[in-house]
């Protein structure tokens, strides 16, 4: 995933759910993961 930051978004292709990132991952690999798939960016 990488690049995450403070703020960003996160969308579930499948079901639509959304999540906002309070405090980011500063690691290079970082999973979300819904409905058995990576959340993507919105
Ligand atoms: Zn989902």
């Amino acid at each position: 995933m990488g690049n995450m930051k403070d703020g960003d978004v996160y969308v579930c292709g499948g079901c639509g759910l959304e999540v906002t990132v309070s405090k980011a991952c500063d690691e290079e690999q970082c999973d979300l993961v819904c409905c058995g798939q990576q959340l993507k960016k919105k």
